[in-house]
């Protein structure tokens, strides 16, 4: 693998590469063993102050650069990724640390969603009506909304930035970002490769730093009129809260508590595969993730069995690596919490089936490895069933009917993704119906969205948007409703045509 070294990296503030007022600075290193990745200026107040009014500025030329023209440089964008793709897959083995083949999939995203998007300059359709009165005619446009803040997690580094930045771009807002701190190499890489493909200075500005000041000023800036952030529950209570005085658009995608259901008369062996994709999977460390499996009592000892052997059979190492199956946590923190899960699934009563323990030896002491962990015969109830743990452990809760499996899937605060194996066609029809999440699987796990449909969960998940597909263009685009009236005379709708 071709490491990097370690680099000094600067904010994108008004067309140029600048420090951070403070003169202060932060690290990035490598979860997978401690590498040093690269320094990174600490920002505050006065540098999002800066990229907010250069973001304002370069609005006023950017919303009246015909869509056509924006969605071009998206196209190019994506292309640049995908010329990049493997250097900045392994760039994200070893800055977030997850394996190659995910880290290869999170870029594709992003260069699924510049194509996408891209289109969409063309299209970004709006609606015509016809008029109830004559000589009259009407039509609703999206209309650009101004300075957006993105805030971005560390788990998709790349894909997540495109489903903001992408849509918000192509249709003529111009941006602050603020990548995670724990991956800002990958943020940086993004902007860099989004100034390459031809967007002008101004209109993307990148400022690191972290969530209490970086992020809460730009939620704070009276400029700012858009807020989307991916995060977890507490951080987006927290934005909601802080935006709320400037009555702001905000757009929050938090957390899951995602359930696989296995009915009896599924195929256990495809959903074996399909849990162990959805529990261990980037570590666990997916929104979507399934960290509770519903099993119905006649499969369930059979299923116990295959998911024990299958988890044990994974291997733990640096992401860069062909044979890794699993890698590393994100951060010491992290590592913690997710240990301090085992310990409360076993006070709880729960029964630990394998893993429940950090990973060290064989190179993995200098990182944050976790084993892949299986909790058997948990009650629904439980805070193992109940929390989001955001790490590669995974609750077998046993039930007797698709009924009480439907009940105990919704039994939680979140709804982002759900799934169902079963052999049943009205069984899986039925779960379509009354899984309540913004995402439902039949027959295979609880990840895998594509970009054109819209992504997104119900309950504490979010407040109601989506990102990714058309639903997307709603967060970043007002709506303006157009009537021109040829008649040549002072028309009253409601009151003309009653007439
Ligand atoms: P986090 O909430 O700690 O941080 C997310 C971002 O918000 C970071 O850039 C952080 O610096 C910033 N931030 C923190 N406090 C802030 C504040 N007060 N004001 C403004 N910004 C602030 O989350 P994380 O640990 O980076 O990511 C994991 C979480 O993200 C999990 O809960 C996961 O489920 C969720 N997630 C959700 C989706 C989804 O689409 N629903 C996708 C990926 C991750």
């Amino acid at each position: 693998m071709a490491l990097l070294g370690s680099k000094t990296f600067q904010n994108y503030i008004a067309g140029e590469w600048t420090d951070a007022a403070s003169g202060e600075t932060f690290e990035s290193t490598s979860p997978a063993n401690g590498d040093a990745i690269g320094t990174f200026p600490l920002s505050g107040e006065e540098d999002v102050n800066r990229a907010v009014a250069a973001a304002k500025e370069a609005f006023e030329e950017w919303r009246l650069v015909p869509a056509p023209k924006r969605g071009e440089i998206l196209f190019r964008f994506g292309e640049l990724l995908r010329d990049q793709k493997e250097d900045l897959a392994q760039l994200m083995a070893r800055e977030m640390g997850k394996v190659l083949a995910e880290a290869r999939g999170d870029v594709q995203e992003a260069i699924d969603m510049a194509y996408y998007m891209g289109g969409e300059g063309r299209r970004l359709f709006g609606q015509t009506t016809p008029s109830e009165l004559r000589d009259k005619f009407q039509m609703s446009v999206r209309m650009p909304i101004g300075v957006i803040g993105v805030i971005t997690p560390w788990n998709f580094p790349i894909a997540i930035p495109s489903w903001k930045t992408l849509p918000a771009l192509v249709a003529g807002n111009t941006i602050v970002f603020k990548p995670a701190t724990d991956t800002p190499t990958l943020g940086q890489r993004y902007v860099e490769l989004m100034l390459e493909a031809g967007l002008p200075g101004g209109v993307l500005n990148v400022v690191h730093g972290g969530g209490g000041t970086v992020g809460e000023t730009l939620v704070r800036h009276p400029d700012v009129r858009v807020i989307s952030l991916t995060g977890s529950r507490e951080t987006g209570v927290a934005v909601l809260k802080a935006a709320a005085d400037g009555l702001k658009h905000v757009h929050l995608e938090l957390g899951g508590k995602n359930a696989i259901i296995v009915l009896d008369d599924a195929d256990p062996d495809l959903a074996v595969e399909g849990i162990i994709w959805s529990a261990f999977g980037t570590s666990g460390q997916r929104c979507t993730a399934a960290s509770r499996v519903i099993v119905q009592r006649g499969i369930y000892e059979e299923l116990q069995g295959k998911l024990v052997a299958a988890a044990e059979g994974l291997r733990l190492g640096y992401g860069w690596e062909d044979d890794t199956d699993v890698g590393p946590v994100i951060n010491k923190r992290s590592l913690e919490k997710i240990h301090s899960y085992t310990e409360i699934g076993q006070e709880e009563g729960a029964r630990l089936l394998t893993g429940g323990e950090v990973a060290t030896g064989d190179g993995l002491s200098d990182g944050f490895y976790y084993r892949p962990t299986i909790f058997g015969d948990v009650e629904p109830g439980m805070r193992i069933a109940q929390e989001e743990i955001f790490g590669p452990t995974t609750a077998l809760i046993p039930v007797d009917s698709f009924d009480d499996a439907i009940r105990a899937a919704n039994g939680v605060k979140y709804g982002l993704s759900s799934s169902i194996f079963t052999r049943d066609v009205n069984k899986a029809f039925r779960a379509m119906r009354d899984l309540d999440t913004g995402i439902t699987y039949i027959n295979a796990g609880t990840i895998g969205a594509e970009v054109h449909l819209p992504f997104g969960g119900t309950k504490d998940t979010g407040n109601g948007h989506r990102e990714a597909g058309q639903a997307a263009l709603d967060v970043f685009t007002e709506w303006k409703s157009i009537y021109v009236d040829y008649s040549g005379r002072l028309q009253k709708a409601q009151i003309d045509a009653a007439e």
